[in-house]
């Protein structure tokens, strides 16, 4: 590879040097979710010199995603544009040498393994816990190192996963939360936790990457930027009995917690269908005695008060308005078919 002067001070890191940023050069890392941590991991590791980054993020911007989610602006908000698509973009302007790769889906059990499968490392940019114990699942199974991260209101928490080596995820959260949790749309965010969070991860990638593995930190890691309170679990082996590193029961991958209908964030629902290919224009032409619609070639918005139906051209939809599955079922039966 030839040097560029464009990481000569990241070279000049002893623990990086040539060999560190060539290594780098060579690396394929997959990025699940590309809101607030993704922005920011995806931007630290493309201009860090990651040669392959696969994006992979089922939503699109939103003005309220600006004051955090640091590749997108305000032309992306007003177009709707898939998130994925967009960071794709702006890597791609900023480091050409990037070949950053857009994947507007829903990670499932059905697709992981041929998103995910030709990665070296996974990084969980994600907002949930069930496409988070999908990745564990995929990644204990297939020995693949991945490297957890959430942040909410001041606080972060991150944790590398080795299988064989360290604790798994259900080492250590045996069970998903349950009941309601909070989440950025309800307890809010502010943008320098989801900095801290990914910094770090982009680091411990990067460690990763370069082979510097007894550099990798062993614990769950959290941190509250406004209390200034720091925890740290230790993560160095797995549980005895884990469910998934020592039974080797994947129950996550086999599909059968998957719900069909999730909540997603404040006031919304999510219909998971997949295989209902949805022909925008003739929605449009269907929708609109009904209500405002609005389309481009990855979106189609309905716009019925006091609803709020996003659509996709895999049938996939967000109902916005609605906490009531049921409602939301109704919506997308009414409108979209079911
Ligand atoms: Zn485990």
């Amino acid at each position: 590879m030839e040097l560029h002067d464009r990481y000569s001070r990241q070279v000049l890191f002893p623990a990086i040097g040539r060999e560190g940023q060539k290594r780098l050069a060579e690396s394929r890392v997959a990025i699940v979710g590309c809101g607030a941590t993704g922005t920011a991991v995806a931007s630290l590791l493309a201009r860090a010199g990651i040669g392959k980054l696969l994006i992979v993020d089922r939503d699109y911007v939103e003005p309220s995603n600006l004051q955090r989610q640091s590749l997108f602006d305000e032309a992306d908000a007003a177009e709707s544009l898939p998130k994925a698509i967009a960071a794709a973009r702006k890597i791609g302007a900023f480091n050409s040498e990037v070949e950053a790769r857009a994947e507007v889906a829903d990670l499932t059990p059905e697709n992981i393994a041929a998103l995910l499968g030709d990665a070296a490392l996974i990084l969980d940019a994600t907002d949930n816990f069930e496409t988070r114990y999908l990745i564990n699942d995929f990644a204990v199974k297939n020995g693949k190192p991945w490297i957890y991260a959430a942040a909410v209101a001041a606080y972060a928490v991150t944790m590398n996963i080795i299988p064989g080596e360290t604790a798994c995820l259900s080492c250590i959260f045996p069970a998903p939360p349950e009941g309601t949790v909070e989440t950025c749309d309800t307890a809010g965010i502010l943008n320098s936790a989801v900095n801290l969070v990914g910094s770090i991860q982009a680091t411990e990638a990067l460690k990763f990457l370069v082979g510097a593995r007894n550099r990798l930190r062993r614990t769950l890691l959290s941190f509250d930027v406004w209390s200034n309170d720091r925890a740290e679990v230790a993560a160095d082996r797995p549980r005895p009995g884990c469910q998934t590193c020592e039974q080797h029961d994947y129950v996550h991958l086999s599909g059968q917690r998957r719900p069909q209908i999730t909540l997603c964030g404040r006031n919304s629902v999510q219909i998971h269908e997949r295989h209902r290919p949805v022909d925008f224009a003739e929605m449009t032409g269907r929708l609109t005695p009904h209500g405002t619609v609005k389309h481009n070639d990855f979106v189609l918005k309905f716009w019925r008060d006091p609803y709020e139906l996003t659509i996709f051209p895999d049938g996939r939809a967000i109902i916005k308005g609605t906490n009531d599955t049921a409602v939301a079922r109704s919506l997308y039966a009414r409108f979209i078919g079911s």
